[in-house]
């Protein structure tokens, strides 16, 4: 599980240590924009907390999450990004957690926020496979074209300065208290990603103490 205010690095290494364990990586925050684009009944109602930066209810996010959560790709785990980002998210993961058995490490990532906006704001993200790219360190290789599919690469919505700004005042008031929440756990790390996200890849891998599938 990943915790970390918006911009901290969670959708960059989740995506790395998906494909380093070969498990899902679900990014709640993927799952909800895809459910926007759809453009159903449930998309229209969302859609405008994604815009504003707020949080989609509870409810809502509880009965997507879980829908996911129990499909057979998770059988042998799953990188959590984005959620819980509630307590009432939290409690509801650790009773699932008494059951299914949900997460193995927490890892809540670090980074001053000055360098958050700024990065944030070169941040631009591949339409089709959700890629993130940081278009002023790590850009595409042919400008506007996702590297992995090829597919068409996009400034995300909720990135402009406002609504980032608002972003991490949801973050401090609402899931901050998270860190708090898992803090005395056994499971719990706290990371800096402030720095390469190789570092940051390197020292979370150090800690599962695994090798990648396929090797040995
Ligand atoms: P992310 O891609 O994780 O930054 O999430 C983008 C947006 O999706 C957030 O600003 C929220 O509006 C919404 N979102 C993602 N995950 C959650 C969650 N666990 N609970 C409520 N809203 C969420």
């Amino acid at each position: 599980m990943f915790l970390g205010p918006p911009g901290s690095g969670k959708g960059t290494y989740s995506s790395y240590l998906s494909v380093y364990l070969d498990v899902p990586h679900i990014s709640t925050g993927e799952m909800l924009r895809e459910v926007v684009e759809s453009g159903s009944e449930l998309g229209k109602k969302i859609d405008g907390f994604l815009d504003r930066g707020e949080l989609v209810s509870d409810d809502i996010m509880i009965e997507i999450f879980k829908r996911r959560i129990l499909m057979d790709d998770t059988k042998n785990g799953f990188v959590l990004d984005g959620f819980p980002r509630t307590i009432t998210q939290a409690k509801m993961l650790d009773e699932m957690h008494e059951s299914i058995g949900c997460f193995d490490y927490i890892f809540s990532l670090w980074t001053p926020y000055d360098q958050i906006i700024k990065r944030a704001l070169k941040r631009a993200q591949c339409d089709d496979c959700g890629k993130i790219y940081n278009l002023k360190n790590s850009p595409p290789k042919i400008d506007g074209v996702c590297d992995i599919c090829g597919g068409k690469i996009v400034d995300r919505d909720d990135d402009n300065e406002k609504i980032l700004h608002h972003r991490l005042k949801v973050y401090d008031e609402i899931t901050k208290p998270l860190v708090e929440y898992y803090s005395d756990r056994d499971s719990f790390y706290t990371i800096y990603s402030g720095g390469p996200a190789q570092e940051g890849n390197d020292e979370i891998t150090g800690i599962i103490g695994k090798t990648p599938k396929g090797e040995s």
